[in-house]
């Protein structure tokens, strides 16, 4: 046993795998102190090299900023152990030992950081790394290799991997590598942050048209709002229709802007124009839904004709469908709700003060028509859209509103 040339964190693994006899008591004892010292952010010398190991000083864990989640993947526990309590001053860490078991667990959460062992038992380190790049494009992923599987970092790099580090691995090193990666990761996000706006002229209107497709915004982690353009009164007392109003954006995550324009009497111009412009100044959004102009009610017509005045900045404005849109209704974009179709009944049901009165706000009609539209895309259940403009302006990827299943057949 020549623990002198075991590096730091490995002083550690080797002892607690040792049986006690082959190793000495001290030697066991150097090893925890050692370990101790490091996870502890103390600087030490380990066999000649200056080792600080803190996880608050540099870009490590600067104070104030939200800590860090990792999921990290390691066969080998001892390791695994020293990890977490290297990264436990800047981030939270889920370790898993599988490749598997991690695969499953990546949609579990939105990870500022993947740290995989590039050699795991079951599945390759390779095709997790796939994965992990599908699930969350936009979090880092450090792969960890020993020297023998260095070609094989390599290929992870290509799968999407943003770095690697080959092992012994340094402890200071490793901290300063995770603190840059997360802080990679919350860059990406800023950058691609989507934030979409649904107008509406009565309260339940949006929840109708594009309450799957703003559940599913909500679950990507997209910053999602609501304007409401009428109290509703022609259809019940404007209080109870604003708490129904108010209890449908807080299922859907969304901030609500609650207008008080004329029910049945909603222009097209002036004050219809001014309200949607000052919450698009508000909200900044990249995508906006709004109404067809094929509709027999008055109100959306003018909604929509009003909403592209105000949006004509906004690379992304759709229309959706509500039950006054006439057989004219031409929509292109056919976004799966599959997912999403059971919450968005639930949100519709919040506005108990209509759906007594109203027989399209029926759970089977809601669902019957999400499923027509399913025709048009491979999915189930579809929100389907007329597109006034989509540009790619504005997003990271490009790909910003919830990708649309193509479609298979329109004709
Ligand atoms: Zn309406």
């Amino acid at each position: 046993m020549r623990l002198a040339s075991t590096p730091l964190w490995r002083r550690w693994s080797v002892v607690r795998r040792t049986s006690a006899c082959d190793v000495s008591a001290a030697e066991r004892a150097d090893a925890i102190l050692l370990h101790r010292l490091a996870v502890r952010g103390l600087a030490c010398r380990a066999g000649g090299a200056h080792v600080t190991a803190s996880g608050h000083d540099g870009a490590a864990g600067r104070n104030g900023e939200r800590r860090g989640l990792v999921l990290l993947v390691e066969d080998d526990d001892a390791l695994a152990d020293v990890v977490c309590e290297l990264l436990a001053p800047l981030a939270d860490v889920r370790w898993t030992a599988s490749a598997e078991e991690a695969t499953a667990r990546l949609g579990e959460a939105t990870w500022d950081l993947v740290l995989s062992d590039v050699e795991l038992p079951g599945a390759s380190g390779l095709e997790f790394a796939r994965a992990a790049k599908a699930a969350q494009p936009r979090a880092a992923i450090l792969i960890l290799s020993s020297h023998a599987s260095f070609d094989y970092a390599v290929e992870a790099i290509r799968a999407g991997a943003d770095d690697y580090m080959t092992k012994p691995i340094d402890p200071a090193r490793l901290i300063a590598k995770v603190a840059e990666l997360i802080a990679t990761t919350r860059e990406r996000r800023a950058r691609g942050r989507e934030s979409v706006l649904a107008i509406g002229a009565h309260p339940d209107d949006v929840e109708i048209g594009v309450g799957g497709i703003l559940l599913r915004h909500a679950a990507e982690g997209h910053d999602v709002a609501v304007l409401t353009l009428t109290g509703g009164e022609e259809g019940g007392t404007p209080e109870q229709r604003a708490r129904e109003s108010e209890r449908a954006a807080e299922l859907m995550s969304a901030r609500l802007f609650h207008v008080a324009l004329a029910d049945t009497s909603v222009g097209e111009a002036g004050a219809t124009i001014a309200a949607i412009k000052r919450a698009i100044d508000e909200v900044l959004p990249s995508t906006i839904y709004t109404h067809t102009a094929r509709d027999v009610h008055q109100d959306h017509r003018n909604v929509h004709h009003a909403t592209l005045v105000a949006a004509r900045g906004i690379p992304r404005v759709y229309c959706y469908q509500a039950p006054s849109t006439t057989v004219e209704f031409h929509p292109t974009r056919f976004v799966a709700i599959d997912e999403f179709v059971e919450r968005k009944l639930e949100l519709i049901e919040v506005f108990v003060s209509q759906v007594a009165l109203r027989d399209y706000l029926e759970p089977e009609l809601l669902r019957a028509t999400a499923r027509y539209w399913g025709r048009y895309a491979r999915a189930r259940y579809v929100e389907p859209l007329e597109v006034i403009r989509e540009s790619d302006v504005g997003t990271e990827t490009g790909a910003s509103a919830p990708a649309a299943r193509e479609t298979a057949d329109a004709g």
